[in-house]
């Protein structure tokens, strides 16, 4: 089976790019990758509209209730999202959402038949003290047995600080987290980096066997840069 590779955009709260909503936009599908972008919630309509596979950067798990401010997983699947990003490490730092929480979104995005994107990562202290892997494994603790999911390993010290995991860390980590997977899924669940991922070190990082895509912020919202990277990526096919 030949594995699509995933490069997904994280605008964070930012607008999106200039040139992203028009006919040629380097944000759209392409045919030997799949490219998305998680907007601010404001912009998803208008991305969805542009034909962009979209999908929200956050989703309360109960579709509806008394929850000010918040935007349900159903609402996002009824504006057309394709995806959900679930437990993004500044949505668990800012909002102090804990795993068990993130997991009720995996599962909350799994029955409105939206694809979670589950990050998932360790704080730079983690690391240093040696316990990056216990922490990814509790973040992975209660996994669905089914359904179609991604996961983006994320190391916290890596995002936004322009200090990228060496591709063999990167490397590491997911062969890791392969096999912590629901067995039906180990060898069909795209696991993606992201951390400072650039058009200089895409290739490196891709080419490595488990890492299935790029998660990417600061570079996404650069265009050219980001096409960059959609083409890299075009040029590597995984089994
Ligand atoms: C992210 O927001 O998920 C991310 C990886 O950001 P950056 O690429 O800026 O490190």
């Amino acid at each position: 089976m030949v594995k699509r590779l995933l490069i997904a955009a994280n605008w964070k709260m930012n607008p999106p790019p200039e040139g992203s909503l028009l006919p040629a936009s380097p944000y759209l599908e392409h045919a030997a990758v799949d490219v998305i972008v998680l907007p601010g919630h404001l912009d998803l309509e208008r991305c969805i509209a542009a034909r962009l596979i979209t999908g929200g950067q956050y989703g309360h798990p109960e579709p509806k209730g008394a929850h000010t401010g918040d935007v349900s997983i159903q609402m996002l699947a009824r504006l057309g999202c394709r995806y959900v990003l679930c437990g993004h490490s500044e949505r668990r730092r800012d909002h102090h959402e804990s795993s068990a929480f993130v997991m009720e979104q995996v599962v909350a995005a799994l029955e409105a038949n939206i694809h979670p994107i589950l990050c998932v990562g360790e704080t730079l202290e983690e690391r240093e003290a040696g316990k990056e892997h216990e922490v990814v494994k509790h973040q992975l603790k209660g996994l669905p047995e089914h359904g179609e999911i991604t996961i983006a390993y994320e190391p916290v010290w890596a995002i936004g600080t322009g200090k990228t995991a060496t591709p063999q860390q990167a490397q590491a980590m997911h062969a890791f987290i392969r096999p912590l997977l629901p067995k039906d899924l180990h060898a069909a669940t795209r696991i993606l980096y992201g951390g400072s991922m650039n058009k200089d070190n895409a290739e490196a990082l891709l080419l490595r066997p488990d890492i299935d895509g790029g998660l990417i912020g600061g570079a996404s919202l650069k265009p050219e840069e980001f096409a960059a990277i959609v083409k890299i990526a075009e040029g590597i096919t995984k089994k």
